[in-house]
């Protein structure tokens, strides 16, 4: 059973997930570009059952096209993304690739929004890539 740990820029937010991913993708919208503010965010989506959050986090809500209110949460120290959350998808959540301290279980499946990539961002062509989010 991979465990995840990982912790925001300063340490007030921690998490350990137990279990598998159930789905990791890199994510290009321009959401996911804003918020981070990276090229792309590489999330990895766990049942919110096995992961287990220490310290508070904020939260930021906003509707997205599809008409699902999507949940970010952050530290509110230093600012750092840790967690989402789809109303749309009770019962899940991501959790941020580039926080997880266990790299080698990171290991995206798709690329998805790749239709609203930046330009200069290359793409893994042994991943598929969707211009929006599959189904
Ligand atoms: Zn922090
Ligand atoms: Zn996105």
């Amino acid at each position: 059973m991979p465990k995840f740990t990982g912790n925001c820029l300063c340490g007030a937010v921690s998490f350990e997930a137990d279990g598998k991913p159930s789905f990791q993708a890199n994510c290009h919208c321009k959401d996911c570009r804003q918020v981070t503010g990276a090229a792309y965010a590489t999330l990895v989506f766990m049942n919110e059952a096995d992961v287990k959050i220490t310290g508070q986090v904020q939260s930021f809500d906003h509707t997205v096209d599809s008409g699902s209110v999507l949940t970010k949460e952050f530290c509110g120290t230093c600012g750092s993304q840790m967690f989402g959350k789809n109303a749309a998808r009770p019962g899940s959540m991501s959790l941020r690739g580039g926080s997880i301290n266990e790299q080698d279980l990171v290991q995206p499946q798709l690329n998805v929004f790749a239709g609203s990539k930046m330009d200069c961002t290359f793409l893994d062509p042994s991943i598929p890539a969707h211009d929006k989010m599959p189904v």
